[in-house]
């Protein structure tokens, strides 16, 4: 990406072991996610461009020297942060803090929507998949490097327990892996946020119970009608926009929480007063999903969830621009690349 709008595919150097700590990884399958749109929309001009991309499984091709664990030809699940898998912050599941890690597609680190990709600390990054995975699996797999895993984290941030009532703003990929997890953990009614017919179907399929169409004050009004006045004990704040996160913590009932996983796109949280005077706990960030595989993988294995549903266009690499501007207009939920 060279600036906003401006996606295309290039032929680069072969990513190759820099530190005797990195892998090179074959990528199978690669996605664009709903945050790339933000650069997608705002990125300044850069000479250079940026190798975007930080969702992949693919085939371990080379390890460094250093690398004990990972083996060549071991099928893998990256997630979207590096992390070395022995700091205080990996030691507390919070890899996305790692104090040597870092994320994919920076300027700093070549992203995923590419042939092969360079792992860093690949030991504590990589997730080795022991278990044989049909290709039908490979979709819902991928999910486990950001999507599920995001939508997850917003959920546990959220406190959603069983029996709670959650309410997702954002009828994304994310928000629609929002609502798979809140099932998963329990939640007995689930309101979805959103106004797309094709993403709200879905939703339903993933276990929401009530759709919410509307907007700001006629949104949150909604929401009370169908919690008997009171809000949700659970929110999770897909979007990361303002009038998302106002509404978020506007629907949560007194003592509830909000989980917010949407990139925020302004420097302040609105909903200070509501926050206060309702004791409404708010929290979130990159989610640890490096931490979550384990919890979530025997799940997909099992076919109880299918997160890869999210998908909706599957593109080679030459399909990437049109893929980001598919997604930008909405036309298409989750593009997954096969390169
Ligand atoms: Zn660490």
């Amino acid at each position: 990406m060279y600036s906003a709008g401006d996606v295309r595919i290039e032929n680069v150097p072969d990513p190759q072991i820099i530190e005797p700590t990195d892998a090179v990884i074959r990528v199978t399958r690669a996605c664009v996610c709903g945050s790339d749109l933000w650069p997608y929309q705002k990125m300044e001009r850069s000479d250079s461009g940026r190798v975007m991309g930080h969702e992949a499984i693919g085939v371990v091709e080379d390890v460094g020297a250093d690398v004990r664990t990972i083996k060549r030809g071991d099928f893998v699940i990256m997630p979207f942060a590096f992390s070395d898998g022995t700091c205080v912050f990996c030691h507390d599941g919070l890899q996305t803090s790692c104090i040597h890690g870092g994320f994919f597609g920076t300027t700093e680190v070549a992203g995923a929507q590419a042939e092969a990709v360079r792992i860093p600390l690949a030991d504590g990054t990589l997730f080795p998949l022991r278990a044989h995975a049909d290709d039908e699996l490979l979709a819902s797999l991928l999910t486990l490097s950001d999507v599920m895993g995001t939508g997850h984290h917003a959920a546990v941030i959220a406190r959603v327990t069983p029996g709670k009532s959650v309410a997702v703003v954002g009828d994304g990929a994310v928000g629609l892996c929002g609502v798979i997890a809140a099932k998963r953990l329990g939640a007995e009614q689930i309101i979805i946020l959103g106004r797309h017919a094709d993403r709200i179907a879905l939703a339903k399929d993933f276990g929401a119970t009530d759709v919410v169409s509307e907007r700001g004050e006629a949104a949150v009004e909604r929401v009370r009608e169908l919690t008997g006045g009171y809000g949700v004990h659970s929110v999770l704040e897909c979007v990361g926009l303002e009038q998302a996160m106002d509404t978020a913590i506007s629907i949560a009932r007194p003592g509830g929480a909000v989980g917010r996983v949407g990139v925020p796109q302004e420097q302040t949280i609105p909903g200070s007063e509501p926050a206060f005077y309702n004791n409404v706990t708010v929290g979130g960030g990159p989610a640890p999903v490096r931490a979550y595989i384990e919890d979530l993988l025997p799940d997909v294995l099992e076919g109880n969830i299918e997160p890869g549903r999210v998908f909706d266009r599957n593109v080679g690499l030459d399909g990437v621009p049109d893929g980001y501007r598919a997604m930008n207009d909405r036309e298409a939920i989750k593009v997954m690349v096969t390169p």
